[in-house]
């Protein structure tokens, strides 16, 4: 273990499903790295189908005490849960450290933040009011209850590997559904620990049940789920691929479906910014988690009469990063999480370098003295960026940033909506009428204004076109995992 944990049983190798731990019917297993060396450091159950079965089957049979407790019984419930995340914050930041890449006190903010959503969802689920209706006729009476969709199977990413289950499970529990969950195979652990945890704090067996598998193993896994009439939803955090895949494999028994898919976030400077905040934001966007984030801007377009001055401020910052494992306390940014990553990464760069870019710094991968790993990528900037690189089109998702010059308003609007994608968009400026045209036009779930740092429980985190839908957080989180049922009551004349 490349961080050693204060309460060892929190790294927990086998499956858990209704209450036990388990390991895999086939008996299989598989490695989890530690990206920063390469060092295989625990392995975990390679799942198949019958384990996603019997993971489907306890949450059945968990579903109707589930649903049937009260409120604020369930909230209680998740409010002792998200004490215990609280009280072991360290243990679990070690644990996503490791097997995630990302900074200590990155790991550790992650966890607030995870936690933030379970206390949030505890808080709502006292709160999921009905409504009753003004009759339109004598005699009757319109009322309108929240049910629980059912059971819910949860699909999740490797780049947080708790914020990400957290806030999928504790909506879910909050409603009254029970889960079926597989993590990102690259990050099993931190789920892992996370459901020790939902243990400890009583949430009942069969309540949520977690398997792990590999690359290879996980669309077996995810299509037992998808091929079981009982599992009524399935909420995604990953790849646009992969989400469109699981939409076609919904239809067949029509399950609902939360998709928080890709970005390709385009980042503004008008001349009339801050200029120093517009580089603060962009550091705070950019960089959290080296870049893997499904938020981080990618394309950064700067009006030119200030291009130069920005390119040089932000290039100064660039360079300044300290590149390291989590281990070293002094590291800003981590290795990326695997071969495949760092892999589309170069492509990127070097595809931008062919298309006329130039590197103001960094564009390349580093070997680090005293290191093994071999996926650090230096953070990099990219000037005179044009529309013909993939990273105009495509995630990136790692840290390089590619300045785009650009003249008007109008322009720079329609290159930042020129994308499948719709996640998150941000720009800079301080002219309050242009503000709200830009805020009005961009073609985005979320959009940052003088503002780099978005996420916040209380708000609502999604995305539109090919970046999904359903919304995570806020007040308007819990609706993906309920059901609106009218009744009708008549004869009352
Ligand atoms: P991915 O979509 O392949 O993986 C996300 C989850 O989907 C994991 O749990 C994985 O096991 C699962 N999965 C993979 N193939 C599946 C299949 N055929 N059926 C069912 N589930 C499947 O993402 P990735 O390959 O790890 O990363 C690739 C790219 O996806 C990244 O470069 C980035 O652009 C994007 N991504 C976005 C987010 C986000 O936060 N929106 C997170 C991770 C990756």
């Amino acid at each position: 273990m490349p961080l050693q944990l204060i309460r060892s049983e929190l790294l927990c190798s086998e499956n858990f499903i209704a209450g036990r731990w388990q390991s895999a019917a086939a008996a299989a297993h598989y490695d989890v790295v530690d990206p920063a060396s390469g060092t295989v450091f625990a392995h975990v159950p390679d799942s198949g189908p019958a384990d996603a079965r019997d993971a489907a089957d306890a949450a059945a049979a968990a579903f109707g005490a589930w649903r049937a407790r009260s409120a604020r019984e369930r909230a209680q419930l998740l409010k002792r849960w998200h004490a215990l995340i609280q009280a072991n914050a360290d243990d679990l930041a070690r644990l996503i450290s490791s097997e995630q890449g990302k900074p200590l006190a990155e790991a550790r903010g992650e966890v607030a933040y995870g936690a933030s959503y379970v206390e949030w969802f505890a808080e709502e689920a006292v709160r999921a009011y009905g409504d009753m209706i003004p009759e339109p006729v004598r005699g009757k009476k319109l009322m309108v209850v929240k049910e629980p969709v059912g059971i819910v199977a949860a699909v999740t990413p490797w780049n947080f590997p708790l914020a990400m289950i957290a806030r999928k499970i504790a909506p879910a529990l909050a409603a009254g559904c029970t889960v079926v969950a597989k993590p990102a195979e690259d990050t099993p652990l931190t789920a892992l620990a996370l459901v020790r945890l939902a243990a400890e704090a009583g949430i009942p067996d069969g309540v949520i049940n977690l398997v792990t598998a590999s690359r290879a193993q996980t669309p077996a896994v995810v299509q037992a789920w998808m091929d079981d009439g009982r599992v009524r939803k399935v909420t995604f955090t990953g790849s646009t691929a992969v989400g469109k895949m699981l939409a076609r494999g919904a239809a067949d028994t029509l399950k609902k479906l939360s998709l928080e898919l890709g970005g390709n976030a385009p980042f503004i400077v008008f001349e009339d910014a801050d200029i120093d905040a517009a580089v603060d934001g962009l550091m705070a966007a950019k960089f959290r988690n080296g870049g893997q984030t499904c938020v981080s801007p990618n394309r950064v377009y700067v009006q030119r009469s200030v291009y130069d001055l920005f390119a040089a401020r932000l290039t100064a910052r660039v360079a300044a990063l300290k590149v390291g494992p989590a281990t070293d306390p002094e590291a800003q940014v981590g290795p990326m999480i695997n071969a495949r990553a760092i892999e589309k990464i170069v492509q990127h760069v070097g595809d931008a370098l062919a298309h006329g870019g130039t590197v103001l710094t960094g564009g390349e991968r580093l070997r680090l003295a005293g290191v093994a790993g071999t996926t650090f990528f230096a953070p990099t900037v990219i000037g005179d960026a044009c529309p013909d690189m993939r990273l105009a089109h495509e995630e990136t998702f790692g840290p390089v940033i590619a300045l785009f010059p650009f003249d008007g308003e109008d322009e720079v609007v329609a290159l930042a909506n020129d994308t499948p994608y719709g996640l998150a968009s941000y720009f800079y400026a301080s002219d309050l009428a242009r503000v709200w045209r830009v805020a009005e036009r961009l073609d985005s779930g979320i959009v940052g204004i003088n503002e780099g740092a978005l996420a916040a429980e209380a708000a609502p985190f999604g995305g539109v076109k090919e970046s999904g839908y359903g919304r995570e957080g806020s007040r308007y989180g819990l609706d993906d995992y309920m059901h609106t049922k009218y009744l009708c009551m008549g004869g009352l004349r």
